[in-house]
Parts: C-alpha cells; sequence; structure tokens
C-alpha cells in the first residue's frame, strides 16, 4: 500500500491535461508529473546529439545517459537544467510522438515515471498512465475534447509562448500525434476501463479541477 494515492490524468493532445494536472496536484498539495515532458526531452536530447527518432537502441541508450526529473513546480529538468520552451515547439511534438512509437524508449521512461510515483502523493499526465504505468492507481481520469477545441486551446498555449504556428498547423499536427498515439502497438492512448471520462468542451479547467478533486477527496485517497 502506498501511502498517499497516485491520480492518473490521460487523453488526447491539448484537451487540457497539462493545466488540470498541474491544477488538481497543487490543490491536493501532490506531485505533479507530466510524463509528455520526458518524451519531448528525450527527443530534444536526440535532436542535439545527432541520434535518429528512428533509432530505437539508440534512443534508448541515450535516455539511459542523461537525468530525467521535475522541481518543486512540476517542471521538466533534464540533467539537472530546466528543458523549458525548446521541448515545446511543434518540432519536439513531432520528436516525442516519434520517439514515443519505440518499445524501447517507452521501456527506459517508464522506470523514471514509476520511480517518481513509487510512494503516491502524485499526479500523472499522460497519454497510458492508467493502463500502464500506473494500472493500479488509485483514481483514473480520461479527459476528452472534440478536436477543434483541442487544437484551439493548444494555438492560443502556443501563441502565448510566442511560438510562430498557424491553426491549421496545429490541427493537422494534433490529427497525426493523434493517430500515432491511438495506433501504436504498444501502450496506445486508450481510455483505462476503471477511468472516469470527463468531456471537456464545456467545462473551464477550474471546473474540472474541482470535479476531479471531488472524486479524489470522495475515495478517501487524500489522506496520508
Ligand atoms: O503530452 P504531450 O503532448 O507533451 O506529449 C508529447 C507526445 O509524447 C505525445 O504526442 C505522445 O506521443 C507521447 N507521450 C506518450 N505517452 C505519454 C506521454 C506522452 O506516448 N505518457
Amino acid at each position: 500500500m502506498r501511502p498517499r494515492p497516485v491520480v492518473a490524468i490521460d487523453g488526447p493532445s491539448g484537451v487540457g491535461k497539462t493545466t488540470v494536472a498541474r491544477g488538481l496536484a497543487r490543490r491536493l498539495g501532490m506531485i505533479y508529473v507530466d510524463s509528455g515532458a520526458l518524451y519531448r526531452s528525450l527527443a530534444w536530447l536526440a535532436a542535439q546529439d545527432g541520434v535518429s527518432w528512428d533509432d530505437a537502441e539508440g534512443l534508448a541508450a541515450l535516455a539511459g545517459r542523461h537525468r530525467f526529473a521535475f522541481d518543486r513546480e512540476g517542471r521538466a529538468l533534464v540533467d539537472g537544467e530546466l528543458a523549458g520552451k525548446r521541448i515545446r515547439t511543434l518540432r519536439m511534438s513531432e520528436g516525442a510522438s516519434t520517439v514515443a512509437q519505440h518499445p524501447m524508449v517507452r521501456k527506459a521512461l517508464l522506470t523514471i515515471q514509476r520511480d517518481l510515483g513509487a510512494n503516491g502523493g502524485v499526479v500523472l499526465e499522460g497519454r497510458d498512465i492508467g493502463t500502464v504505468v500506473f494500472p493500479d492507481a488509485e483514481v483514473k481520469f480520461f479527459l476528452a475534447a472534440s478536436p477543434k477545441v483541442r487544437a484551439l486551446r493548444r494555438w492560443k498555449e502556443m501563441q502565448a509562448h510566442g511560438e510562430q504556428a498557424t491553426l491549421e498547423q496545429v490541427e493537422r499536427d494534433q490529427e497525426a500525434r493523434d493517430r500515432k498515439d491511438r495506433g501504436r502497438s504498444v501502450a496506445p492512448l486508450i481510455k483505462a476501463d476503471d477511468a472516469v471520462e470527463i468531456s471537456c468542451d464545456d467545462m473551464g479547467p477550474d471546473e474540472v479541477v474541482a470535479l476531479m478533486a471531488a472524486r479524489v477527496e470522495g475515495c478517501g485517497a487524500t489522506s496520508a
């Protein structure tokens, strides 16, 4: 038994997982882990080192040579340095979803995620948290929203970060990533049978966080 719960939040890109996972973690006094940042960081390291995003062995070896962590605010660190905006570009979105196809890469990053959540008191967000990383998570959510709403949300986020992209580009990128994430043979994006599905089209992040918090607290899972 873990002393505190693991909360798994899965869903497609642009659904608002990051905002609500961060908000929920803050509200419940838990650690926040953005698993997508691990895949993005690895794609970025590969681009720096000249390792192809198709080279599964090279990528797994690369993952083993670097240290991935998160600071208190849940920001991704690579070898102790903030990964920052450089992993948030459209190019790194594409890289992340390409490297994430390889079972060897997923295995290498799985250990890191399990270690981060081992003692509980953690909110993890991604694509396969409730199905593969923590199938025994105390509480699981699956977020859903229509493609249009998701693309617009992601585009606004990118604008706020000063990233140049048109809404059409974001929509195309999202569609391609969704297809890859849902269609891959290992750890595809799929709702866990015991996950609570939340449709976010007409709900703001605060509402979603409140709903999730009530659920976690209702499970009696927040007590130490
Ligand atoms: O969540 P984010 O959009 O940052 O993730 C980037 C990519 O990393 C996703 O499109 C997906 O291909 C991959 N990913 C994954 N499994 C996770 C988290 C992210 O395959 N748990």
